[in-house]
């Protein structure tokens, strides 16, 4: 486990337009995931694993959680488990997750997940106590999921199908269905249709249709038009939440969506100019014009250590 995790294992406050200010938990070291989505916004998967490992120490992001929330009272309205990675690979989920709701019982917890260990009983039973849960799924058939979600290879997706329809047997809370649209990759009417019908089978509460609105890992992939979202949702019988700008972040230029990838990166570790465009799948050029404004604007500094130029938050940032 590396100090710097323990440092930072939340942030935000972030805003959502169902949630409100959500405070961010991130359990889990960039980039470690079961996946290697073309889409994800944080950059390609350094580490794709099926290990679920004690990354940091639960009573360390508890603590983190309570002098957060002790600082900031009534600036919080949610609690989300959300990482650049997969969360439920945080073996210790299943104590924090009722620690967190047992010091702070009135605020909602959410998980989002990409749903492919939930086929693990050990993780169903960590997410039991989460108000929301948010699993993805994004293909209908093996070559889609192959070729869009790029899995580890001991993942097929008849298991996480699998694992999909017996946690929402267990599950009482709200369970939300998150699928990503790729224009071109998942998004053709045939796998709509697929989708929709495996939906069925499922039985989410909701089905969150979503589609590429930041930086993806992979360049030349490309979200839908909000004509044709509007058409996708359509295919399916449950309600279904089309997510608008305010998700999206729509408001914000590219710009401004990189410099907040920017600070949240350096916030979970200090990092060299030179390491952040490849962390983050984007172009060196747009990196360095990013950190000239956000080091003017006294968000973020230069640190040298072992005659290396670190990238760290300003103390502003840092508190948050
Ligand atoms: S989008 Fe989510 S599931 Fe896919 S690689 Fe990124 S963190 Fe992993």
């Amino acid at each position: 486990m590396k100090a710097a995790r323990v440092l930072s294992a939340l942030f935000g406050p972030v805003p959502s337009r169902r949630l409100g200010r959500s405070l961010g938990i991130d359990v889990i070291p960039p980039k470690t995931c079961t996946l290697d989505c073309l889409y994800c916004e944080s950059g390609p998967t350094t580490h794709l694993s099926l290990r679920r490992e004690a990354f940091i120490p639960p009573d360390a992001v508890l603590a983190q959680v309570e002098a957060f929330l002790e600082r900031h009272a009534g600036s919080v309205d949610a609690l989300t488990f959300s990482s650049a990675g997969e969360p439920t690979l945080y073996e210790p989920l299943g104590d924090l997750i009722p620690a967190i709701k047992k010091r702070f019982p009135t605020l909602p917890l959410v998980v989002l997940t990409n749903g492919t260990l939930l086929w693990d009983p050990a993780v169903r039973r960590a997410l039991l106590q989460a108000d929301r849960v948010v699993p993805s799924l994004d293909a209908a058939c093996a070559e889609v999921f192959a070729r869009l979600n790029r899995p580890h290879p001991r993942l097929s997706l008849d298991q996480i199908l699998e694992g999909l329809e017996i946690f929402r047997r267990e599950y009482a809370g709200a369970y939300h269905l998150e699928i990503l649209l790729v224009s071109g990759i998942n998004d053709t009417p045939a796998h709509l249709r697929d989708l929709a019908a495996l939906v069925r089978r499922i039985g989410p509460d909701r089905v969150e249709l979503n589609t590429v609105v930041r930086p993806p890992a992979v360049s030349g992939i490309r979200g839908l038009s909000a004509k044709a979202m509007a058409e996708a949702a359509a295919f399916f019988s449950c309600p279904v939440d089309v997510l608008g700008a305010y998700e999206a972040r729509g408001g914000q230029s590219r710009e401004e969506v990189l410099e907040e990838r920017l600070v949240t990166l350096v916030r979970r570790r200090p990092c060299p100019a030179e390491e952040m465009a490849d962390a983050l799948g984007v172009s060196a050029e747009a990196v360095t014009r990013a950190l000239e404004r956000l080091v003017g604007q006294g968000r973020l500094r230069l640190q040298e250590f072992d005659g290396r130029q670190f990238v760290v938050p300003a103390q502003d940032e840092s508190e948050k």
